[in-house]
């Protein structure tokens, strides 16, 4: 199947011809071409969006809000058909795609909708002055939205409606490896009532698409989520046109275990957070820390639950673990443990490709659960992105929160303690963007969202989002 760019409310091949294969991991074979979409396409989606600035802008935010969850609406009546092409296109289990990825992405539309029309400028009097200030929030006018390949049409639409709901246009770029759910989006979007020229969806490359969006000097904002050195680049070339940025990037998130936690429940989330979309969640606590006291029976009855997770393809309910996104990821992780074994770490579960019955060519790979002596090897400092938690034991809250801190990432970390005092002192000294207690991943649209150190810059989230994606600007007047 071939996928098309959406530019100006119509479906258009990209100008220069040029096609990449998409590729179907759970697999391996080819299943459909997308654009690898040009400058020149890039220009287009740019000039439809700045033709629909000036009315879009000026559209009231009950209209705004009307059409948002009206695509919000027809995202939920179309679950299905999304949820198996996000499954198909990225590997991941048709039951996480149905349970997660879609329902959000619904809700992304649905929140913003509804956040616009709260949403206020404030006011400061300047007594004994004789003044009034009061400060206006204006859309910005065409910005550039891009996004990563493991939680597709979530992250998309998590930069996109806030985007389109404070009054801009965009150009935006879903990632090349996963772009079917957000061309399946481009098909409701006119009967959304969307106006044509407010939302452009461009297909291609990083290093074309992707590079021209950043490079276009009146694309004045991007809100990009992908890897940490892609960011880096971003921030280079967006700095000198002063673009307004928000990069949410990497991360090697800590989850620490203390004796006094509710058991139970940190064992059933802990399977989760460490394994939850094959890995490839940028929230997942790849690097486990556990109290000495509890260690061995922690590994005992976490290597048992790990076990029992079903590997295979995405269609089947009982699938727990899918394919990994693509073969140059699979080979990126199969990589990544055997550093790990060569650095002196212990596989203590999984480690291995796996063919499934059928799908021999699929890119399948056990949950893997690596012993390490020291926090400093590079399987514990480096972001894996897949199946592949490390775990070891401490001894001492100082000693864990040291740990917990010695990467350069700082996107959150989770805390298993039923100690209020701890909790607290941790909370205020991880460093982290968000911080998760007795549970994980757990989300409220309304909290600012994104990381610290080299997970990124800006929040997404709420108002966070919508002041973002506006200039502030302030009227004083004289009375
Ligand atoms: P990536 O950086 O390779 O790609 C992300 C997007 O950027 C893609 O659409 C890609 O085409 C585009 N891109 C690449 N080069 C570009 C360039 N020169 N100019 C403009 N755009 C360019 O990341 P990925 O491999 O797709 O995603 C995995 C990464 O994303 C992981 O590091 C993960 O931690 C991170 N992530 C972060 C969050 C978060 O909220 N902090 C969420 C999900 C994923």
């Amino acid at each position: 199947m071939n996928i098309q760019n959406f530019i100006n409310g119509k479906f258009k091949n990209p100008i220069s011809n040029e096609w990449i294969d998409n590729y179907c991991p759970a697999n391996g074979e080819v299943y459909g071409q997308i654009p690898n979409s040009s400058k020149t396409d890039v220009e287009k989606a740019f000039k439809a969006a700045k033709e629909a600035f000036p009315t879009w802008s000026q559209t009231t935010f009950e209209e705004r809000n009307r059409i948002l969850i009206k695509i919000s609406e027809l995202l939920e009546v179309n679950l299905l058909r999304f949820a198996e092409a996000e499954s198909i296109d990225n590997g991941k289990p048709i039951s996480f795609a149905k349970a997660i990825d879609i329902p959000r992405a619904a809700s992304n539309f649905r929140f913003f909708g509804n956040a616009i029309t709260q949403f206020s400028s404030e006011s400061h009097e300047s007594v004994g002055q004789n003044a009034i200030n009061y400060t206006l929030r204006q859309p910005i006018g065409v910005v550039g939205c891009i996004s990563p390949w493991n939680l597709p049409l979530y992250l998309f639409t998590w930069k996109i409606a806030p985007a389109i709901a404070a009054g801009n246009c965009v150009v935006a770029k879903p990632s090349e490896v996963t772009p079917m759910t957000a061309y399946l989006l481009s098909e409701l979007l006119n009967e959304a009532g969307l106006p044509k020229g407010v939302l452009n969806i461009v297909h291609g490359l990083g290093t074309t698409t992707g590079q021209a969006i950043i490079d276009h000097p009146e694309i004045k904002a991007i809100s990009f989520t992908g890897g940490t050195s892609t960011g880096a680049h971003i921030a280079k070339v967006a700095a000198p046109m002063f673009k307004k940025l928000s990069l949410e990037l990497g991360g090697k998130n800590p989850n620490i275990i203390f004796a006094d936690c509710d058991y139970d429940d940190m064992l059933v989330t802990t399977v989760k957070s460490s394994f939850s979309n094959q890995g490839q969640i940028c929230l997942c606590g790849s690097r486990i820390f556990v109290e000495a006291s509890i260690y061995e029976k922690f590994k005992i009855d976490f290597i048992e639950k790990v076990k029992q997770l079903k590997v295979g393809h995405p269609s089947e309910n009982i699938t727990n673990i899918g394919a990994l996104v693509s073969k140059p990821h699979l080979k990126k992780v199969l990589d990544y443990i055997e550093i790990g074994v060569n650095e002196g770490g212990k596989i203590l579960c999984g480690g291995k490709q796996v063919t499934v019955d059928g799908y021999e060519n699929g890119y399948y790979l056990e949950p893997t659960i690596i012993e390490v002596e020291t926090d400093e090897c590079r399987i514990n400092q480096e972001e894996i992105f897949g199946p592949v938690v490390t775990i070891m034991p401490f001894e001492t809250e100082s000693e864990v929160l040291q740990m917990a801190n010695k990467v350069k990432y700082g996107l959150s970390a989770t805390l298993w303690t039923n100690d209020l005092k701890r909790t607290m002192r941790l909370s205020n000294q991880l460093q982290a963007g968000i911080i998760w207690v007795n549970t994980w991943m757990q989300r409220d649209l309304r909290t600012p969202f994104g990381g610290v150190k080299a997970s990124g810059v800006g929040r997404e989230g709420g108002f966070e989002a919508l002041r973002f994606f506006t200039e502030a600007k302030n009227v004083c007047i004289k009375y």
